[in-house]
């Protein structure tokens, strides 16, 4: 079985009817209603504590009914509505959330393991991201279509012309989401697809899905959206790219094994759907050469490297994994993060004292341990996750572990350090000795969505930054003016591109209105100049 069937078939342990527990079966909201699934369903845990939570099940719903009943209600809907009217939509979904925040974090707490910083990227994360979408969306105005670009002239004679536009797609958009960003995940996705028009399915990860089914359930009640613009469909993949049609669009986030088979489905390999896939990545943080170890570049790397291995568990696809530095200063640096490192509290996260909580479930700690051995076997162990007690959680009963430092003086002869991606609070520090040799091992990667700079040379920076921009979605340069101002290595800005080429999955989401291409056609509309110049947007009152 790959890597990805068998960590979902671990999680998936379902229970016999006769043993199920009086945990509550959260309801899918699909064709305008919300549906029970007819089976016990597959249990939520707590990874703390490893109490269940709740359960999900989506068998025996309609997936054809609620598919049509998406795009042909709520599509139409939505493409009724001006940018700015879809705008505005956005704008309430924002106040909804904010309304019911406390009870985001509780179910984030339980559910996700993660202390209450960690829990902000994913919900705040998510608002603020909304927010983002629904002021961009005020910009657009009235209209129903974008233009792109300048009409251009066919011929000698310049009353026969040629015009771009965009239009929403005629289909729905069906996200199928990893369980890290169980609130952000939902809203990146679903902020750009509905102010393009475009109705959402949403199928979260099973792991996390409370959180998301939990804002999808506040947004229906509230009535802000029409009706099939949101559907969720918790549990079960099984039948939903069956059901996808040549207008739709399948937007994927989680591991390379499953984007396979995602790309390879007959949907998308004979019907055109057109896909987005933003899969695992090995990304790299680099110190350039000629900063001294304990300089103000120095520093922020350590810094940077501590907080990525440690923000969220290390469960961010953003996270640093690889970190490079000039071979002189590799011994400092190893000293440094690992100082960092062994002030990092880890356990419950209802204790105020920790600051790292847990890892998602049983499976992602067992993958996690797999992927430390892996690369163990290649690598020394420059700081160990072993020696960090855990706070208030029973080490047989909590999904917890500390952060891992490990180094090899060897990068260019240790593969396993460039392929293995360990999605938990570990990284890899190795030496290089001139910057080009640097940036090559960055490139072993082969393709990431972050890369990160640290130097004080200006020039220097912007032109590592461009040697990597072909490589990477988002190259984030940190220079000592920028060390408080920055927004750090892992965190994914709405205004920036995310995705990477490669084997990041070769996706792209995000950077501001750029992401709503995604959910439009483009068409030439070839006609006089007369025609096109009606589809020019009304001056703005
Ligand atoms: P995963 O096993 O591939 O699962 C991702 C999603 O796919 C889940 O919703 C899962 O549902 C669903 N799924 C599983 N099998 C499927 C199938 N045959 N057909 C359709 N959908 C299927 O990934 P994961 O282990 O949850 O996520 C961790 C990985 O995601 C890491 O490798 C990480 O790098 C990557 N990730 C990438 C990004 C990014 O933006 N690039 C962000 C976050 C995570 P079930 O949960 O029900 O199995």
């Amino acid at each position: 079985m790959p890597a990805a069937g068998r960590r979902s078939a671990d999680r998936r342990a379902s229970i016999p009817p006769s043993e199920a527990p009086l945990s509550e079966l959260l309801s899918n909201f699909v064709a305008g209603r919300w549906q029970a699934g007819n089976g016990a369903g597959t249990p939520l845990f707590d990874p703390v504590l490893g109490t269940e939570l709740a359960r999900v099940d989506a068998g025996g719903l309609d997936l054809r009914a609620a598919f049509d009943f998406a795009r042909e209600q709520g599509g139409a809907a939505l493409r009724a509505l001006s940018y700015r009217e879809r705008a505005a939509m956005l704008a309430a979904v924002v106040k909804v959330l904010q309304a019911n925040r406390d009870a985001y974090y509780e179910i984030a707490t339980a559910n996700s393991g993660t202390v209450k910083n960690d829990s902000a990227s994913d919900i705040d994360g998510g608002i603020y991201t909304l927010s983002t979408y629904a002021k961009l969306g005020e910009g657009l105005g009235d209209r129903r279509h974008l233009l792109d670009s300048e009409a251009a002239r066919l011929g000698k004679d310049p009353l026969f012309q040629s015009q771009h536009v965009l239009v929403p797609t005629r289909g729905l958009a069906l996200f199928i989401n990893a369980f890290n960003f169980p609130g952000w995940g939902l809203w990146e996705k679903a902020a750009p697809a509905l102010l393009s028009g475009v109705p959402v399915v949403v199928k979260p990860a099973t792991a996390t899905a409370w959180l998301t089914q939990r804002m999808v359930k506040d947004v229906v009640d509230a009535g802000v959206l029409p009706a099939g613009a949101l559907s969720i469909v918790c549990g079960s993949s099984a039948g939903l790219l069956d059901q996808l049609q040549p207008f739709d669009v399948v937007s994927f986030t989680g591991s390379a094994d499953t984007a396979a088979l995602i790309r390879s489905h007959p949907a998308v390999a004979q019907r055109s759907v057109r896909v987005n896939i933003e899969a695992d990545s090995l990304n790299s943080a680099l110190l350039l050469p000629g900063e001294a170890a304990g300089g103000e570049a120095f520093e922020l790397l350590v810094k940077e490297v501590a907080r990525e291995m440690t923000q969220k568990s290390g469960q961010k696809c953003t996270a640093i994994r690889r970190v490079f530095v000039p071979q002189a200063v590799y011994d400092a640096a190893a000293a440094a993060i690992g100082a960092r490192l062994a002030k990092t509290t880890v356990g419950n996260p209802r204790n105020d004292t920790v600051r790292m909580g847990a890892l998602v479930g049983r499976a992602q700690l067992n993958s996690v341990r797999e992927g430390l051995a892996t690369l163990r076997a290649h690598t020394d162990l420059l700081h160990d996750g072993a020696a960090h007690a855990l706070i208030d959680a029973d080490p047989a009963v909590a999904c917890c572990v500390g952060p891992t430092l490990l180094g090899t003086r060897a990068p260019a002869a240790a593969q396993q350090v460039h392929d293995v991606e360990v999605f938990g609070p570990v990284a890899t520090l190795m030496p290089y000795g001139d910057l080009a040799e640097g940036l090559a091992l960055v490139r072993r990667g082969q393709g990431s969505l972050a890369a990160s700079l640290y130097g004080s040379d200006a020039i220097a920076l912007a032109g590592a930054a461009l040697e990597l921009a072909d490589s990477h979605g988002r190259v984030h340069v940190i220079s000592p003016d920028v060390g408080a101002a920055h927004t750090g290595h892992g965190n994914v800005m709405p205004q920036s591109l995310h995705g990477g080429p490669g084997r990041a999955g070769g996706g792209e989401e995000l950077g501001g209105l750029r992401a709503l291409n995604f959910y439009h056609r483009r068409a030439a509309v070839q006609a006089s100049t007369a025609v096109l110049s009606t589809l020019a947007p009304a001056p703005q009152a």
